[in-house]
């Protein structure tokens, strides 16, 4: 499939009186070129929405955007710096990608787009390859520490730059997955929040992409043609876990369509009298609280007669 610029030039291109097969390419391409701004639409209305419900981005602040080279966080820059245009408040900007040395890891990839977008940017390197090696036991999966690394490395830099937000590109999916896991593996109800203050205090890290459809990042990314670099040139083993839930999440979205909406909605609309946490909701003190309605209405009672 042609990419977005592609179509425009070639819609731009139209001829008045086209052939009937130009017309049909032209007609499809034009097709093309609206669904492609009808996603793009959505996405920058999610990531606006999530901005606004959270007041992740306020007037003045410096925004570190993580790129790890992963659809996801080329698709928050590209949202991000839409905002920045239309936006109502003034923002910066600043893309910070962490070169993990990782073998094979393509140094030049990020430099070249973000150079060519003009966008500042910052490459980091911190070997946290060697580290997660040397520190993970044979056949175990490297990702937890290799993560926890690459968050402090990032947090520390943010500081450093005087960023006072850092925003990561996880998705509606990312979300629900981590609190799938965190209920199967964790005993504990708990996702990954839009808006989070680190546990030293220093940083305010926001997923702008809360919002989004992992379905929808991807084709943006494709159809944009950003330049993926994977994940996995470390050799890790995918996450398992994650990846079994990631594949229970899709088969339930496929059979029973507006599934994932309702959970995510769940995330968002939490009942702690519903649940059973006694540092959430004071189940000892119901009857004290009941005392005190009663009274109340009795009150109200002899005020009124
Ligand atoms: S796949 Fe490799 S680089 Fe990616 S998080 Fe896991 S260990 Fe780190």
């Amino acid at each position: 499939m042609s990419s977005p610029q592609a179509v425009n030039a070639a819609v731009d291109r139209f001829d008045p009186a086209p052939s009937k097969a130009t017309s049909s390419l032209i007609t499809a391409q034009a097709r093309q070129k609206r669904e492609f701004d009808k996603l793009q639409k959505r996405l920058r209305r999610c990531v606006g929405h999530a901005i606004i419900d959270y007041r992740m981005i306020e007037e003045g602040d410096k925004v570190m955007v993580c790129l790890s080279g992963g659809k996801d966080s080329y698709t928050l820059l590209e949202i991000l710096r839409n905002l920045q245009r239309n936006a109502p408040v003034n923002f910066s900007l600043v893309a910070v990608n962490l070169d993990q040395k990782q073998p094979g890891f393509p140094e030049h990839v990020l430099p070249e787009y973000l150079e060519k977008l003009g966008v500042d940017y910052h490459i980091l390197e911190r070997d946290t390859y060697s580290v997660v090696k040397e520190k993970t036991p044979e056949g175990k999966t490297t990702c937890a520490l290799c993560s926890r690394l690459r968050r402090g490395s990032l947090y520390g830099f943010a500081e450093q730059i005087g960023a006072n937000k850092v925003a990561l590109g996880h998705h509606r999916e990312d979300i629900l997955e981590t609190l799938f896991l965190n209920m199967f593996f964790g005993g504990s109800l708990k996702a990954m929040p839009p808006k989070l203050l680190s546990d030293d205090g220093k940083n305010i890290v926001i997923r702008p992409l809360a919002y989004c459809k992992e379905a929808d990042i991807a084709e943006f990314a494709r159809q944009m043609e950003f330049p993926i670099i994977p994940c996995n040139l470390c050799g890790s083993q995918p996450n398992m876990q994650r990846q079994v839930v990631k594949e229970m999440l899709a088969e339930w979205n496929q059979k029973h369509p507006g599934r994932l909406e309702s959970m995510f909605k769940a995330v968002t609309n939490v009942a702690p009298s519903q649940l059973g946490d006694r540092q959430l909701f004071d189940f000892k003190g119901l009857e004290a609280k009941q005392a005190d309605l009663m009274a109340d209405r009795i009150h109200a009672f002899e005020v009124g007669s």
